[in-house]
């Protein structure tokens, strides 16, 4: 059995946003004591932290005393550098274990191990070179997309390929890239499953994530699929967390095409924006998920309590001054949860609201009718679900 570390532990978490803020949440109402390794100052996570220690991740001497104070050491952002986390690994136990990290982090090698674990995924080729851009076309045809196997989200680094034209003048300096076959979904879906380190796994329902500009809008849970599709996508996410031998929380996106057939998308090792609702909503959310794994904990009960619907906040909604927080709060049935971010560029992730409902439609038309509500005078960006 591997190690607990009970309540008034000493936690690492590597990176400062959202999700870290979240967990951290999770962490104090339990006992435990966080503490923060993150390049900025003043992070969202560093803001609730004991501790947050603010220097480059390639600073061997900080990591190697970061990790020497702590007890276990977790993520919530999945691009630190290999090198970071094998330092870490000399002074402290981390969890997930570094090579989840390494897999996940690139798009290239990641596909590779959900092909070798027999996972159904577009169709993909790799592009290191540009030669090897004609001969990827050749097998995956158009309408198809490139992107960058590394640091990519929220469509970053992606250029749809419709025709020969789009290839023209294409910076490949980038690289490496894979390009994808771009897939006809019906609806995009994922599932956030959590392995303890007893090798228990729990599933969240199925989220249905309605994206807008490639950035997620909103998520309704439980996904309006049938339930022999919410049962194939929850059996393919248990088995990509127990092939990947996972301890701690990780979101597996997928999309759902006409005939029923699912296809992964991409892997997180770490809670996901389309897990929101988990907070409001579920017996534990994937943030105390996240705290008993990586603790060694049994996991909780990830049972959803009602129908409900999260919506993104973005930096936009602020476009026309402060948004009217009293409208939301107005609807007893939207709780609103705000990151701490000064500053709101357009695009930024500033928090989110969920909403319940007797239905999940219900809830979806709830959750955007107070993120109408947020925008006066009708400033800011419209809703996805009313375009
Ligand atoms: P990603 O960063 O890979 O998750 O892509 C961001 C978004 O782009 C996805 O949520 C989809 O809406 C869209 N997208 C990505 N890959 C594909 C694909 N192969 N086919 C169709 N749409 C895609």
């Amino acid at each position: 059995m591997s190690r607990a570390f009970d309540p008034g532990s000493r936690i690492g978490l590597m990176g400062g946003g959202q999700l870290g803020r979240m967990f951290i949440l999770a962490a104090r109402s339990m006992g435990y004591r966080v503490h923060v390794f993150v390049p900025e100052k003043h992070s969202p996570a560093g803001q609730l932290a004991d501790l947050e220690m603010s220097r480059d991740y390639l600073d061997k001497a900080a990591v190697r005393e970061f990790a020497g104070g702590v007890d276990v050491l977790t993520f919530e952002f999945e691009n630190i550098p290999r090198q970071t986390v094998e330092w870490a690994a000399e002074h402290c136990e981390v969890r997930p274990r570094g090579e989840i990290l390494h897999t996940t982090q690139n798009r290239i090698r990641e596909k590779e191990f959900l092909e070798a674990s027999g996972t159904p995924l577009p169709a993909w080729a790799s592009v290191c070179t540009a030669e090897d851009l004609p001969v990827a076309l050749a097998r995956i045809g158009y309408p198809s997309i490139l992107k960058t196997a590394s640091f990519g989200y929220d469509g970053k680094g992606q250029k749809q390929l419709k025709s020969v034209e789009d290839t023209r003048n294409l910076d490949l300096g980038a690289g490496p890239f894979v390009l994808e076959a771009k897939v006809p979904f019906v609806m995009e879906i994922s599932v956030v499953v959590a392995r303890g380190a007893d090798g228990r796994t729990a599933c969240y329902p199925v989220c249905e994530n309605i994206h807008r500009n490639h950035i997620l809008d909103a998520t309704v849970v439980p996904a309006r699929v049938a339930p022999d599709v919410a049962e194939r996508a929850t059996g393919l996410a248990r088995r990509i967390a127990e092939r990947l031998d996972l301890v701690g929380v990780m979101a597996v996106e997928m999309f759902l095409l006409a005939d029923g057939s699912i296809l992964v998308n991409e892997l997180a090792p770490r809670p996901h924006n389309s897990g929101h609702f988990s907070i409001d909503a579920c017996v534990t959310s994937q943030f105390e998920q996240q705290l008993r794994a990586v603790c060694g904990l049994p996991l909780g009960a990830p049972d959803l309590l009602r129908s409900c619907a999260m919506a993104n906040l973005l930096g936009d909604l602020w476009a026309g001054g402060e948004p009217d927080w009293a409208a939301a709060a107005a609807c007893g049935e939207v709780k609103i949860h705000l990151y701490g971010k000064a500053e709101p560029r357009p695009g930024r992730k500033m928090g989110h609201l969920t909403a319940f409902g007797a239905t999940p439609d219900e809830a979806l038309a709830r959750v955007i009718a107070a993120r109408d509500a947020l925008q006066k005078n009708g400033n800011g960006v419209r809703a996805a679900a009313k375009d």
